[in-house]
């Protein structure tokens, strides 16, 4: 049989996402009551890019599942080192394991191995492209911090190469949130990104900034994020953004006192640390709501209870 796959977040509906932030709600209350769900169960790990809390977030859920995980582990002590497909890899893997969790740099390269595969496969971000489980935890932590309804907030930093603000801007066009974009010029959301979004739909328009200033006042939650070095083709142009956009205390001063401060993490130098203490930033928080959200998201995968849609192509 084959089961779904989570590739994009464009493939999640409103009820898609409601039904997997609900059951991490209850999974969060009462996190001994699936203790054994899944026992037996495995969940394949094939990382080809470095990965802190994606990684061991999936493996902390599949463990509090009862379940566990088998590891690809690094790129150089695998058999990609020899040469093997990505196609071959996630073969011979979901010979081993219940579903896969991929990571690659290769945008496309999470639709291309789902085509391979009849196990649930979870894309735990493909280069610049989607990054959907991180998107259900970014969902869960607005919802619990500011709410989805009559949402307005600004996304900011490196929306180019920022797969997590690809992923977080499409699911948000089912909640008729007012999306501010902040960038440098040459950080802008890739053209096709904005297309889909109006596309999409439900979206009460897209309003792009060069400054944080303009939109800092209306915002409920400012996401932060990182710009992303690795993918810059030319470390210049990297140099040339660099710490262009930092939060401080005095950036903060035109806030409302309820703004909710995310980063899908981690952080360079974005945000300084005085703001950790303060009650507007809710980072810490969100990546520990990586737990609850991925264990909602493989009990509903593994129990085909989601029924998601799409095919998942960028
Ligand atoms: N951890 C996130 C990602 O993998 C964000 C980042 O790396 O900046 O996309």
């Amino acid at each position: 049989m084959r089961h779904d796959h989570l590739i994009t977040s464009k493939q999640l509906s409103r009820g898609d996402i409601e039904t997997v932030l609900d059951r991490a709600a209850e999974i969060d209350a009462d996190p001994s009551a699936v203790a054994d769900r899944h026992a037996g169960a495995l969940l394949g790990l094939l990382f080809f890019e470095p990965s802190t809390r994606t990684k061991m977030s999936f493996e902390t859920a599949m463990k509090r599942l009862g379940g566990d995980v088998v590891d690809m582990g690094s790129v150089e002590s695998s058999s990609v080192k020899k040469g093997e497909t990505l196609a071959d890899t996630v073969r011979v893997i979901e010979g081993y394991a219940d579903a896969l969790v991929l990571r690659h740099p290769k945008q496309g390269s999470a639709t291309m191995a789902s085509e391979f595969v009849d196990v649930p496969l979870v894309n735990a971000g493909d280069g610049a492209g989607h990054h959907p489980s991180q998107t259900l935890l970014d969902l869960y932590t607005i919802r619990e911090n500011a709410g989805l309804e009559d949402l307005t907030i600004g996304i900011m930093g490196d929306l180019k190469y920022g797969r997590t603000v690809h992923s977080l801007a499409a699911a948000l066009t089912n909640f008729d949130a007012r999306q501010h974009f902040i960038s440098p010029e040459s950080l802008r959301l890739p053209r096709e990104v904005v297309y889909d979004l109006h596309q999409q739909g439900g979206t009460t328009g897209v309003r792009e900034h060069e400054s944080l200033a303009e939109v800092l006042p209306s915002l409920d939650v400012l996401y932060v994020t990182r710009i992303q070095r690795e993918r810059f083709p030319d470390e210049n142009e990297y140099q040339k953004v660099a710490g262009e956009y930092q939060i401080d205390p005095e950036t903060l001063e035109a806030a409302s006192d309820d703004l909710t401060i995310m980063h899908p993490l981690p952080r360079v130098d974005e945000i300084a640390p005085e703001i950790d203490e303060t009650d507007y930033a809710a980072y810490f928080e969100q990546a520990h709501n990586g737990v609850p959200v991925r264990m909602a998201l493989l009990d509903l995968l593994l129990s085909d209870d989601l029924g998601i849609g799409g095919d998942g192509d960028e």
